[in-house]
């Protein structure tokens, strides 16, 4: 956990957001300023800046992020499928340094890649 942490804030309870899901080791919550009528946040509890400091001992919580990912969409109501997003670092616009999936679905998701 990290003090000044947004995200660790949150998993902890002592910012307020609108909670999707929680256990022992994740944490997932509806994003303040959604792309899509459904856009919520998985997070670790654990305090992991990136993908980019994750080794082999995040293996387990990893899969296990991705693994909830579909069980939660479709619980917000995502039968049609869903987007997932994990921005790393600057150069892949990441705002908040706490590792997160965006989990976006509803309306019209275009394609992430146009190729002409
Ligand atoms: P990223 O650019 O991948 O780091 O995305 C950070 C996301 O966190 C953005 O989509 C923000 O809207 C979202 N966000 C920031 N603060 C909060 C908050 N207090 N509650 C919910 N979502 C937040
Ligand atoms: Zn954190």
């Amino acid at each position: 956990m990290s003090d000044n942490c947004i995200f660790c804030k949150i998993a902890r309870g002592d910012i307020p957001s609108r909670k999707v899901y929680e256990d022992d080791e994740l944490f997932a919550f509806h994003d303040i300023n959604p792309v899509a009528p459904v856009h919520f946040l998985l997070i670790p509890k654990l305090h992991l800046v990136s993908l980019a400091e994750a080794d082999d001992s995040h293996a387990a919580l990893l899969g296990k992020m991705l693994t909830l990912a579909p069980k939660l969409a479709k619980e917000q109501g995502l039968d049609n499928g869903f987007r997932t997003v994990i921005n790393t670092g600057k150069g892949g616009g990441q705002e908040v340094f706490h590792l997160h999936v965006h989990i976006i679905g509803g309306g019209n998701i275009p394609p992430m890649v146009k190729r002409s």
